[in-house]
């Protein structure tokens, strides 16, 4: 289920719970994004939604997550990895510098 709307954090355009993708209005028709959204649904439901859950708690884990739902944005952006690896590195509480973000996403 897709909705769009502008209920998530700020520093997001989009933003999954569970099965359901969060996408700010202004970003309708972002292919990558959605793209990135649905990869963080797959994941939810193949750990039966316990891995979401588990990556709040789970920098590791977090970081896992985002790093497979950027490469597949990266599909839609391929000019994009520096990008997103500066969103990795400053948006989810990891800690981990942008080149290494570069590293994982390449
Ligand atoms: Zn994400």
């Amino acid at each position: 289920m897709i909705i769009y709307c502008n209920l998530m954090p700020a520093r997001f355009n989009g933003y999954t719970v569970g099965p359901v993708i969060l996408i700010r209005p202004s970003k309708r028709g972002d292919a990558g994004l959605l793209a990135h959204e649905k990869v963080h649904v797959a994941q939810f439901w193949r750990t039966l939604g316990i891995g979401p859950l588990l990556s709040l708690f789970i920098p590791s884990l977090r970081l896992q997550y985002e790093v497979e739902a950027y490469r597949k944005q990266l599909e839609f952006n391929p000019g994009s990895a520096l990008y997103f690896a500066g969103f990795i590195s400053t948006k989810y509480g990891l800690s981990i510098s942008v080149t290494d973000a570069l590293k994982l996403l390449l």
